[in-house]
């Protein structure tokens, strides 16, 4: 039987009113070691995260509410996406490169290096409608062997990339971050949402094809964000700490759901993308809302 604790909604500000659902969080599963990268497969109603540490990736079913091993070892996957053919995109902290896995099962490597240098350890990953792969690379796969293989850097940095869906690419499009972690695009792909978890903040970038400008701190916030998403009243969505920040586009925090555990990231699933996933810590909960998350597909 699942585990349900109550859902806490704390209102900041009158329009996280629209900002509703369950009065309880349900505790899908627990069992892990450290839970991130959860992604809603709607072909196939189920959701894939991680347990990073453990090396392996799981799969809730959401026909009957099963969890089983989906990968392991997994290469230390991390965050993961679907782009617009349905395709799993996933970042593998152990081989420090971004991935997707083909519809026959097979896999392709879409970025592992950068001028001829090996990538940090992808965190989290989005793909915008003309196939253009944008993801993190901040250091924690190869800080230590918790959570990869320890390393020394060969980048200077931890950056912002995009991966062309032409030529293939891989070009830092910002380098100015300390710890980038979680992105997400804004439903009409004109702007991208990416937290930088040592100076906990959000900031946003506005997105013109091939090049972003902008980059201003959206938001400050109580705890290192990770995972970041977005509704399609156009809320942005930040675990952080024991909670989930929902911002308006403004920048203003609406108001946060908490969670009991420290959260790493979170998707918006189901049939309607209206059931939210967390995962936090040693466990992944869900719950029912009132509001639908922007699609990815
Ligand atoms: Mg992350």
């Amino acid at each position: 039987m699942t585990e349900t604790v109550p859902a806490v909604y704390e209102r900041l500000d009158e329009r996280f009113a629209a900002v509703g659902g369950d009065g309880r969080l349900e505790r899908l599963w627990t069992g892990a070691r450290w839970t991130e990268g959860p992604l809603y497969v709607p072909a196939g109603r189920y959701l894939l995260f991680s347990d990073i540490p453990n090396d392996r990736v799981l799969r809730w079913d959401e026909t009957d509410g099963s969890v089983s091993v989906f990968e392991a070892p997994a290469d230390y996957a991390n965050g993961r996406t679907i782009d617009r053919q349905g395709r799993v995109v996933t970042c593998r902290q152990g081989s420090r490169r971004v991935e997707r896995t083909e519809h026959d099962g097979s896999t392709t490597v879409l970025a592992d290096r950068w001028r001829g240098r090996r990538l940090n350890s992808p965190n989290d990953v989005v793909v915008s409608a003309d196939g253009a792969v944008w993801f993190t690379d901040p250091p924690y796969g190869i800080a230590s062997d918790y959570e990869g293989e320890r390393a020394e850097p060969e980048i200077d940095g931890c950056h912002l990339y995009r991966v062309d869906p032409v030529t293939g690419g891989v070009d830092a499009v910002a380098t100015d971050f300390e710890r980038p972690n979680g992105l997400a695009l804004s439903e009409d792909g004109s702007r991208l949402y990416v937290a930088d978890t040592q100076h906990q903040h959000v900031r946003v970038f506005d997105v013109d094809g091939d090049r972003i400008s902008g980059g201003d701190v959206l938001a400050d916030l109580d705890g290192g964000p990770d995972g970041v998403r977005v509704d399609t009243g156009g809320r942005v969505w930040v675990a952080a700490g024991r909670a989930l920040h929902v911002l308006d586009p403004d920048g203003t925090l609406l108001g946060r759901v908490g969670v009991p555990e420290e959260a790493s990231n979170l998707a918006f699933g189901g049939r309607k993308r209206n059931r939210l996933f967390v995962t936090a810590s040693t466990s992944v909960y869900s719950i029912l809302l009132t509001v639908n998350g922007a699609p990815l597909l």
